[in-house]
Order: structure tokens, then C-alpha cells, then sequence
């Protein structure tokens, strides 16, 4: 399915929206250039599970977490990540097979670590279409 948005505020909504069909176990793999509105998201994906804390990028602490909502929301980001096996020494099976919800940052880097079921979300900017313009791909979630 494909979202496109021309506004941060867009994007805020298109995560809150995704929010909703979240599951207990859900994981769900973030991809996009630096700038594209990773973040933005998943503020949406936050504010949509009834999370009040403030969403920032866990570029330097590998995972964030948050409570407070309806699910637990555990926010990786891997970009970083020199070795799968950083992430056998974060536990992430725990986090992965567990019953929040994993928003994983750059996740196709560790890939094969992904859970089958795995929800995909690509953003991408398209400056022909204006400088605010990004379409947001999502596999592996239905709506409602
Ligand atoms: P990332 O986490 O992917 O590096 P951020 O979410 O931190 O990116 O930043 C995205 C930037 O792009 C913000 O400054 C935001 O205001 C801006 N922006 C402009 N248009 C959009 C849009 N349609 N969706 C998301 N962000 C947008
Ligand atoms: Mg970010």
C-alpha cells in the first residue's frame, strides 16, 4: 500500500493511522535516507498507541523504549549496528518475539533477524513532486 503525504503533519497521521492495526509482537522494519521522515513517523506510530513521551531518534543508544500506551513501543535504530551479533548481546529475541511493538530503524541491515511477518515501511522523497512530497510504502499490513 502506498501513502503520499506532502506535509510532516501528513506523515505524523499516516503513522498514528498504522498505529491502530498494530498487534501485540508487531514488528515493524523503517527505511529511508536521513531527512525522509523516519522520525516524524514514528512519532505517529507513538502518539497513535497513546505513548505521550516525546519520540526522538535513538541514534545513539540503539533502543529507546516507551510505555504508556496501549502497547510498549521498543524503537531500535541499527544503522549503526557493526555486527548482527550486537544485537544477540541487546537480547532482541526478547524484543522481537515479545508483546510490544519494535519499530526497527534501517532493519534490512539486520534482515535475516526480521520476524517473518515483518511489517515494512518505505519512505521516500520525490522532488519532482515538491520539496515536502514522500510517498510511504507499507508491506506486510492490511488496513482497516
Ligand atoms: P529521518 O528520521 O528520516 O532522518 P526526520 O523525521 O527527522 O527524518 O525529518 C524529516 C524532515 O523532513 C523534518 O524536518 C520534516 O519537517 C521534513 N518534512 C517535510 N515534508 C515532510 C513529509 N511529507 N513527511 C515527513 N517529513 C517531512
Ligand atoms: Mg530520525
Amino acid at each position: 500500500m502506498e501513502i503520499d503525504t506532502f506535509s510532516p503533519e501528513e506523515t505524523h497521521a499516516a503513522g498514528r493511522r498504522v498505529a491502530q492495526d498494530l498487534e501485540p509482537g508487531a514488528v515493524i522494519c523503517l527505511v529511508g535516507d536521513l531527512g525522509a521522515g523516519k522520525t516524524v513517523f514514528a512519532q505517529g506510530i507513538a502518539d497513535g498507541l497513546g505513548i505521550d513521551e516525546p519520540v526522538c531518534s535513538p541514534t545513539f543508544t540503539l533502543i529507546q523504549e516507551y510505555g504508556g500506551g496501549r502497547l510498549m513501543l521498543y524503537h531500535f535504530d541499527v544503522y549503526r549496528i557493526d555486527e548482527p551479533w550486537d544485537m544477540d548481546d541487546l537480547g532482541y529475541e526478547e524484543y522481537f518475539y515479545g508483546d510490544g511493538v519494535c519499530l526497527v530503524e534501517w532493519g534490512s541491515l539486520i534482515e535475516e533477524l526480521l520476524p517473518e511477518n515483518t511489517i515494512y515501511v518505505n519512505i521516500a522523497k520525490d522532488n519532482s513532486k515538491g520539496f515536502d512530497y514522500r510517498r510511504i510504502s507499507i508491506r506486510g499490513l492490511e488496513l482497516e
